[in-house]
Order: structure tokens, then sequence, then C-alpha cells
């Protein structure tokens, strides 16, 4: 039986297991894809304090080496559901389950898809979610990006630096993203902005090799290799939504302590109801909902 079980390796559950293992708590983290969460999908993060720019995957190592070194457990699996058994917490994995007494949820958000026919067939012939994990494979080739907020436009930075072309397709009239990207994208000879258009068709069989899009003078037609879709994120909490509130949106509710209404269960970072969602945010979550734990295993 552990103090503490975290679900979710990302910045709010590493720096929760740091927090927890610091009081001298037994603590697991259980993370059912990639320790470090979202970040690992940034090439450049220059807003996290003391680095000046760092790779999200190595700012991840680093989280991930820390919490190991303080005595965290950490097992990579899939929970599928979680038990409330009163003083304890019954965390049912695909390969197994674990018992605590406390639990701190610290899920993240999911990529937000298109909603096309075919987009999942495609996924990993064409269409891809993560231009760091997957840019490589489109070095001299011709790519799409969907979106224009920041994760647009840090993705179609990075893309242009190995691509021949970039497009990138904004169904508003404008980009969304910060001004210092915007200024960016506007200084890269192949990168082309399309706003006030929406991806109408993905074409190619068994890979993508084109898109419809839609725009106000009518459809056309762009050959691509590789679209890349950052339209936005969502809460992945319904298997816990017995446990813990959601809001319409899909967060958790919790209070400024990351508590839920259920005794003994916590929630961090993204996946919780906030007004910002970044890797200083979901760190400062991860502490507070650490402590918010420590304090509820003394009150035992
Ligand atoms: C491309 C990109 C660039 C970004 N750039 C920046 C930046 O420059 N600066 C910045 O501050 N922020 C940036 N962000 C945002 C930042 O990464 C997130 O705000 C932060 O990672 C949120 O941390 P988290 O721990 O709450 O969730 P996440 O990072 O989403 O981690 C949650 C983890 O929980 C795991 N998980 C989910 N469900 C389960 C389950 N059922 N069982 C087990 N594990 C589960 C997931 O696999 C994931 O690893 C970026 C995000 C992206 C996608």
């Amino acid at each position: 039986m552990y103090d503490i079980i975290v679900i979710g390796a990302g910045p709010a559950g590493l720096t929760a297991a740091i927090y927890a293992r610091r009081a001298e708590k037994s603590v697991l983290v259980i993370e059912k894809s990639s320790f470090g969460g979202q970040m690992t999908h940034s090439p450049k993060i220059e807003n996290y304090p003391a680095f000046t720019q760092v790779s999200g995957i190595e700012l991840a190592d680093k989280m991930v080496e820390q919490a190991l070194e303080l005595g965290a457990d950490i097992e990579m699996d899939d929970v599928t559901s979680v038990k409330d058994m009163g003083d304890f917490k019954r965390v049912i994995c695909e390969g197994g389950a674990y018992e605590g007494r406390s639990l701190i949820i610290a899920v993240g958000v999911k990529h937000r898809q298109l909603g096309l026919p075919r987009e999942n067939e495609l996924c990993g012939n064409g269409v891809s979610y993560c231009a760091v994990c997957d840019g490589a494979f489109y070095k001299g080739k011709t790519v799409g990006v969907v979106g224009g907020g920041n994760s647009a436009l840090q993705e179609a930075i990075l893309l242009a630096e190995t691509s021949k072309k970039v497009y990138v397709i904004q169904n508003l009239d404008i980009l969304t993203g910060e001004v210092k990207l915007q200024n960016k994208i506007a200084e890269l000879e192949n990168v082309e902005v399309i706003t006030g258009a929406t991806v109408e068709k993905l074409l190619g069989d068994p890979e993508l090799t084109s898109v419809m899009i839609k725009t106000e003078d009518g459809e056309r037609l762009l050959d691509l290799d590789g679209l890349f879709v950052a339209i936005g994120l969502l809460p992945k909490n319904e298997i816990f939504a017995e446990l813990a509130k959601l809001n319409d949106g899909g967060y958790f509710d919790s209070d400024e302590n990351c508590k839920t209404a259920t005794s003994g269960v916590f929630v961090a970072g993204d996946c919780r109801q906030k007004s910002i969602r970044q890797i200083t945010t979901a760190t400062a979550d991860g502490a507070t909902a650490a402590l918010a734990a420590c304090r509820y295993l003394e009150s035992l």
C-alpha cells in the first residue's frame, strides 16, 4: 500500500512525486505513454525559469531523474479505473492493480482531432499531432499545420527548419498565437499562411497525399506529404468522473489546494479547471496537490 499514487508522469505528476518523497511519503507514479507528458513534444521551451532554452525531452528527463533519485517508484501502465475503498483507493491498470491511501490525478489533456473521415486510419500515415515526434519524416517534403495558436505556430517553425514548404491552415481570419511567434512565421520564406480556411477532406490511400481545403474563394487542393493537427486540447478525465466532479468543459473542479470533493483525491495540472495551462502552472499544482495529500495523510 502506497501513501500516494500519482496518475500521470507529466510535469504535474512528477513534481507531486518529488514533493511527496521529500515529505518521506511512499509514492508510485503510473504513466501510460511518455514520461514527461506533453512537454516531450516541445522542441524548445523558453519560458521555464532557470533555462533560457531547453528541449521538452531534456526537461522531462531531469524531472524523472529527480523523482527516481528521491525514491519514487514509477510504472509504465494505463490506468483504466479507480475504486474508492474509503480509507484507500484501488487503482486498476491494464497490467495490474495498486493501492494507495491517497490519489493525485495528473492526467493532462489530449490533442483535439479534426473529426474528418479516415483521420484515425491516416494517423501515422501522413496525419500527425506532434511535429517534434514525426517532423523528421518530412525532411525536404511539403507539410501542412492546422491551427493558428501557439502550438500550431511552434510546430510550423520547427517543420520549416527541415521541410521544403509549410502551409499554416487557420480557420479564423487571424493567427492567435503570440506576436513573437507570428513575427517569426512572417520571416520564414518557406511558410505560407492560409487564413479563413478549413480542412474538408483528407485524401490518399494508404498514405495522405493531399487535403481539400475550403476558403472564401472556394475549394483548393493542397498536395501534402504530411498534415500536423494543432487545434487545441481536450481533457481526458471521464474515467475518473465518479471520483472527482467534472465541469461542463470536462475539467476537474477543485479548490485552490487541488482538493476534490472526494476525501483523499487530489487533481493537478492541465486536467483541472484553470486559466493557464503551462509547465510552470502544472509544476505549481503538483507541489500544491502533494502537500495537500501529505496533510490529508497526517490527519488520518
Ligand atoms: C507541442 C507543445 C508545446 C508546448 N510548449 C510549452 C512551452 O513552451 N512552455 C510551457 O510552459 N508549456 C508548453 N506546453 C504545455 C505544457 O506541456 C503542459 O501545460 C504541461 O505538460 C501540462 O502538464 P501535466 O502534467 O498537467 O499534463 P501532461 O503533460 O499532459 O501529462 C499527463 C500525463 O498523464 C498520462 N496519462 C493520462 N491518462 C493516463 C492514464 N489513464 N493512465 C496513466 N497515465 C495517464 C499521459 O500519458 C501524460 O504523460 C506545450 C504543450 C505542447 C503539446
